[in-house]
Order: structure tokens, then C-alpha cells, then sequence
């Protein structure tokens, strides 16, 4: 039977970014519905790590034959005590638009000296294989709040997240360089390696 992974997301622009990353793979990469699987997950881990396994396990229990991959992610602003973390998306309300979350971080932090702005993006990814076991690694960018939202590109607080090699915010990038870049990215990448190694081409 043909080996297939699964992305525990609904997120349209994730299965795109992570098609590209494990494109080379030779498993096809469906999403959860596109594999008929529709059901409500509570995310109610303490870190991206079990949140991103939380969400993996909860298709793997309608999918047993496939490999299970989740993800989670947030932003930590150093100077917050590492907020919003794993409620980035909950912040101030999941309706609330981004416009305005991201105006609420410049306001806390007007008047934080350059170096106390440290903050980073995190993305945590989870597979769960078919034996029931699950490997979880972690990728982040780092980088600082910017003072004012920059940039059309990207979701979520891209236009506050200033990179200073780069001189700009993620949502200034271009997606092919955020890819490159980005917490997600390298996370994914991490993944591949991993299910390189475990189903070795002999194996597929
Ligand atoms: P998730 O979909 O449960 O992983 O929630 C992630 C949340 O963290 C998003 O809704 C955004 O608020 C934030 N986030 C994660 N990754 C990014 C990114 O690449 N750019 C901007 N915001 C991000």
C-alpha cells in the first residue's frame, strides 16, 4: 500500500508551504479533509511541542495505515515573558483582527529600548507513525517587534516581526525567502530528515 502523509491543518497556505518542503519526499501530502477527515481538536498542551502531537494524534485515531504530521506555532516576545506563545492565535479574541493585535504589541511595548524587542517566531512539528510512536522537532527565527506593522506579505504578526539581517519584517519578505527562513521552514526540514531516514526508498 502506498505510504501517504497526512497534515493535521485546514490551513490552505501551510499545505501549500509544506507540499513544496517535502515535495522531493515521494509520499503524497494530503491535508485532513482532503483524507475525509473532519473533527474538532483541543489544543490543550502547555507547549508548541504537545499542542503540534496533541493535533497529530487526534487524526492519527481516524487514519491508523498513514504517517500524521501537526504542527503548531506562535510568537514570544522576550520583553511579555515570552506572550503570546501558544496562545498567539487566541490573543485578544481568535475574531480580532491582526490589524489591531499587532497594533496592541507596538503599544505595550512603545518606548522598550531596541535591544529589549527580542522576540521570535516557533514552530513546533509532530509526526505520529503508524506503529503509535511520534517524534517532535522545533525550528524558530529570531528577530525583534518592530515600531510600526510593515508589509502586506505573510499572516498574523508578520508586519511586526522585523529581522535585522534582512532590514525588513516577514511581511516584507518575499514567500519563497520567508520559506527559507522561517520557523516553519526549517522545522519542516527537520521533519524530511527524519522521514528520510525512517522510510528509507527501499521501504515506500
Ligand atoms: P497555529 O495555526 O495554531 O500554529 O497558530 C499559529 C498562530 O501563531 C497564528 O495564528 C499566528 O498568530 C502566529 N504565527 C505563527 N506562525 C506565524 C508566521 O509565520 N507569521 C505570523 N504569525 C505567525
Amino acid at each position: 500500500m502506498e505510504r501517504r502523509i497526512i497534515f493535521a491543518t485546514g490551513n490552505q497556505n501551510k499545505m501549500k508551504e509544506i507540499r513544496m518542503i517535502l515535495a522531493d519526499l515521494g509520499m503524497p501530502v494530503y491535508s485532513m479533509k482532503e483524507a475525509g477527515v473532519e473533527t474538532e481538536i483541543i489544543e490543550d498542551g502547555m507547549s508548541f511541542e504537545e499542542n503540534a502531537e496533541i493535533k497529530a494524534r487526534a487524526v492519527s485515531r481516524f487514519l491508523k495505515k498513514d504517517i500524521i504530521l501537526a504542527d503548531d506555532s506562535g510568537l514570544e516576545i522576550d520583553y511579555l515573558d515570552k506572550a503570546p506563545g501558544i496562545y498567539s492565535a487566541r490573543f485578544a479574541g481568535e475574531d480580532t483582527s491582526y490589524d489591531v493585535k499587532n497594533r496592541i504589541f507596538l503599544d505595550r511595548l512603545e518606548g522598550v529600548p531596541e535591544e529589549e524587542r527580542t522576540a521570535r517566531f516557533v514552530c513546533a512539528v509532530a509526526a505520529v507513525f503508524p506503529d503509535g510512536t511520534a517524534e517532535t522537532v522545533r525550528g524558530t527565527i529570531e528577530g525583534r517587534i518592530a515600531h510600526e506593522i510593515l508589509g502586506e506579505n505573510g499572516f498574523g504578526y508578520d508586519p511586526i516581526f522585523y529581522v535585522p539581517e534582512y532590514g525588513c519584517t516577514t511581511g516584507e519578505m518575499s514567500p519563497e525567502l520567508k520559506n527559507e527562513l522561517s520557523h516553519r521552514g526549517k522545522a519542516l526540514r527537520a521533519m524530511r530528515k527524519i522521514l528520510e531516514e525512517k522510510y528509507g526508498k527501499d521501504e515506500r
